[in-house]
């Protein structure tokens, strides 16, 4: 399983989409409210499995009446869209921790107890959703401010930022580098790939 998500990892590095104004002060206060579900924007990578996958594409939604994006990182394109078919989802909207992140744009931690804790695991951080991970990470994971995220065991892997992989240093395998997004320090590490089959 590993693997799959090391490959995964790859590819949201090359899909990225929303293009947001990087000049925009940040503002960690949080509220908890609603999001909608349209989704207007969407990574296209094919994604098997059944709901609750806990992975797949990552999502945009849309406010139709303010025209502001809500740019998600935790719950997948696959997982809405059923969570709506099957039923579990019948209104407009679901819960969520929302951070402004700019002129008509928020990034979303859905919350929504009515989606299984499945669906809710997958953590996308990159480009404009990653200026948020440190603060929902500590949400999360109840992290007090005294430990750095890379200290914490459940939180290690959002708390690094991997930015260079190579595929020829090891053969068979891609190694990652990258670095606390707190404190700093580096990390290196070496995942097997998976053969094709
Ligand atoms: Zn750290």
């Amino acid at each position: 399983m590993k693997e799959t998500k090391t490959l995964w990892d790859a590819v949201v590095e090359l899909t990225t989409g929303v293009i947001v104004d990087l000049d925009a002060p940040l503002n960690d206060e949080m509220v908890s409210g609603q999001i909608p579900v349209s989704i207007c924007s969407a990574s296209l990578v094919g994604v098997g499995g059944t709901y609750p996958r806990g992975h797949g594409n990552y999502i945009s939604t849309r406010c139709n009446k303010t025209g502001t994006i809500y740019s998600i990182v935790n719950l997948s394109y696959e997982d809405l869209t059923d969570a709506i078919r099957l039923g579990v989802i019948t209104d407009d909207t679901i819960e969520a921790d929302i951070y402004d992140a700019g002129d008509k744009l928020k990034v979303a931690f859905v919350t929504d107890k009515r989606l299984p804790a499945k669906c809710l695991e997958p953590e996308w951080w990159y480009n404009e959703r990653s200026q948020f991970r440190s603060a929902i990470t500590r949400k999360k994971y109840n992290i007090s401010e005294d430990i750095c995220l890379c200290e914490h065991p459940a939180a290690v892997s959002a708390a690094v930022h991997f930015g260079r992989y190579n595929y020829n240093e090891v053969p068979g395998s891609v190694v990652k580098y990258g670095k606390c997004i707190e404190c700093q320090k580096e990390y290196r590490t070496v995942h097997t790939l998976q053969k094709d089959n």
